[in-house]
């Protein structure tokens, strides 16, 4: 039966396929497809990992006999049967050697995927104590999964996605059928990990519009929802669904008036796509012609192609935290670091890389997936900038990579979530120290213009102080709003307060434009709201030149751009921000 599920609009498009339900602490199992003809070496890398993981549980089982009844109790070893009963059991066989023959999953994805499909059987049990039984099936899949770990795959996970129209529906393979993603909440460095994955749409249940998982799952350019509560547990394993990223809606099991539907809004907008990449060497030029620079966002060194390929002329924001995550602690070196701007910088060719040093804390955990739970307000505690001058090795450390890799190209060095002058003295001798750590070492560095994130409204309002310090400017409409109308980015259940037309927003993003601007200081917008076609002539009316967003949005704002006369934008964008209800004068 068709039913609907809604959430929030993430990311663009229409995507139709069978849905992946992946729980979060296993995402990082491999997810890859594999040739028909390896579908027996992969059944028999499941093989041996059960007959290692049964030997293991023999083996144990012969430990607790020499122990005796008084260390090791009786139910320990009953414990163990129940492992090897659920070892052998008929459904987690045939289903795992389904999902590698009918679906040519490689084996941990198989194995994920079938134990996600008992699991929903044993939570619908009646029986308590068979429910129970649901967690000694994930202990045996775990251990089964570690072996799996040690006996590697024949076939390397390919790289690159697998994004497919509706024609690929038609053809007989079944790995050419796309796949969408359904979990009930993925870290941004979960998501960062599905980034050359094989799926073609996400949803999760939880996240806002401008959550961190939110904006990586943007930059992948596949639809994508968040926020869509329980979707997780009401679409099953393998369940047809669509997912429309420009409406926030899933739609489960659909009738095929319902799939013919979007299979030609899909089309649409795949020969939109087509159109806008005529424009990628059209200069950026207003029709009074203003030029209007369009830069790119990106997450990781290889993003840097896709920047280049959109038409971006350079980096304004590299979001250098996804370096740091998911590493257990290991933070990475100065050397490593440094290979990984200078690939950044030598991937644009010449063009300029805004490297904005490490923000983590709120939704950005560096390695649990789930939030800073330490903490009650992580939103207000020990993140981006407070972390690096509370950790100042680690951030002498990055100073020091960043800087060596601008004697590669042209680097501006980004500093987010300052508010206090203190702050602001101390990152630049830091900065002033890191250099002449380099000097002292005779290592090379290159020159960087030094600028500030206004991503607090503080910094916003004390905008002489930041203009005395930095070279440029650029304004994080993210957590701006976040921080101006106290409501979390992340958190679904506040998302419809999440408001970038809000006056005092409004107000907080003209003067930081006007005050850069008129101290002749380079000013840009990287928050989302560059990124999104329906305020590019709001922002060029209020002043701005500089654009930088994911790179899947560049040419439809430079579309905006070339269709914008600054020159009648600037009396209404004004009239814009002064208005009580300035969404009322935005759209008449
Ligand atoms: C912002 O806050 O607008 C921004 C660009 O930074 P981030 O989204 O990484 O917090
Ligand atoms: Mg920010």
């Amino acid at each position: 039966m068709t039913f609907s599920i809604h959430g929030l609009a993430v990311a663009r498009g229409i995507a139709i396929g069978r849905a992946v339900l992946v729980a979060s602490s296993r995402v990082d199992v491999a997810h890859y497809f594999i040739g028909a003809e390896e579908v027996e070496s992969e059944i028999q890398r499941v093989r041996s990992a059960r007959n290692a993981v049964a030997e293991e549980i023999h083996r144990l089982q012969q430990t607790i006999v020499a122990m005796g009844p008084k260390e090791a109790p009786h139910e320990l070893s009953a414990l163990l049967d129940v492992h090897l009963m659920l070892l052998q059991d008929e459904d987690l066989i045939s289903g795992v050697k389904h999902w590698i023959t009918e679906r040519l999953y490689n084996a941990e994805w198989a194995l994920t995927t079938q134990l996600e499909v008992l699991g929903r059987q044993f939570d619908e049990m009646e029986d308590e104590y068979l429910r129970g039984r649901k967690a000694d099936l994930e202990q045996v899949a775990d251990r089964v999964l570690r072996q799996l770990k040690g006996v590697p795959s024949p076939v390397a996970p390919p790289v690159g996605g697998r994004r497919k129209t509706q024609q690929d529906l038609l053809l007989d393979d079944a790995t050419d059928v796309p796949l969408v993603l359904v979990a009930h909440d993925l870290s941004p460095a979960d998501m960062l990990q599905f980034k050359q994955s094989v799926f073609a749409g996400f949803v999760t249940d939880v996240g806002g519009r401008n959550s961190h998982t939110a904006i990586v799952a943007r930059s992948m350019d596949i639809p994508a929802v968040v926020g869509a509560r329980s979707a997780s547990q009401l679409v099953r394993q393998d369940d047809w669904v669509i997912i429309d990223g420009d409406a926030g809606v899933m739609i489960v099991d659909p009738s095929p008036i319902i799939l013919a539907e979007y299979g030609f809004k899909q089309r649409q907008g795949e020969l939109e796509r087509g159109r806008l990449a005529r424009l990628r060497h059209t200069p950026a030029l207003t029709l009074d012609g203003q030029k209007i620079e369009l830069l790119a966002n990106i997450e990781l060194p290889e993003d840097a192609s896709a920047a280049l390929l959109a038409g971006s002329v350079g980096v304004g924001l590299f979001r250098s935290e996804f370096l740091f995550m998911g590493r257990r602690g290991q933070l990475p070196g100065e050397e490593e670091q440094y290979l990984a701007y200078r690939k950044a910088v030598e991937g644009m060719q010449g063009l300029p890389v805004t490297i904005r040093t490490i923000d983590v804390g709120a939704d950005k955990p560096l390695d649990d997936s789930r939030r800073d739970a330490a903490h009650l307000n992580p939103a207000l505690g020990l993140r981006a900038i407070r972390w690096s001058l509370a950790e100042p090795q680690m951030f002498l450390t990055q100073l020091r990579a960043i800087l060596r890799a601008a004697a590669h190209g042209k680097v501006r060095l980004l500093v987010p979530m300052l508010a206090h002058a203190s702050e602001i003295r101390q990152t630049l001798s830091l900065i002033d120290f890191a250099r002449a750590e380099l000097d002292n070492r005779g290592v090379a560095s290159g020159r960087v213009e030094v600028g500030a994130m206004i991503e607090i409204p503080a910094a916003a309002l004390i905008l002489p102080t930041f203009l005395k310090y930095f070279d440029f400017l650029s304004i994080g409409t993210n957590d701006l709003i976040q921080y101006t109308l106290a409501i979390d980015r992340a958190d679904e259940s506040v998302a419809h307060l999440y408001d970038p037309l809000h006056p005092a927003v409004l107000r907080l993003v003209a003067d930081t434009i006007a005050a850069g601007t008129a101290a002749g200081k380079h000013v840009s917008v990287c928050g989302e709201m560059a990124g999104d076609v329906a305020f590019t002539r709001l922002l060029l009316g209020l002043g701005l030149r500089s654009f930088s967003m994911h790179p899947a949005q560049v040419l439809a704002v430079k579309q905006e751009v070339l269709r914008a006369d600054t020159t009648r934008l600037a009396a209404w964008a004004r009239q814009v921000v002064e208005a009580e209800d300035p969404s009322a004068v935005f759209t008449a």
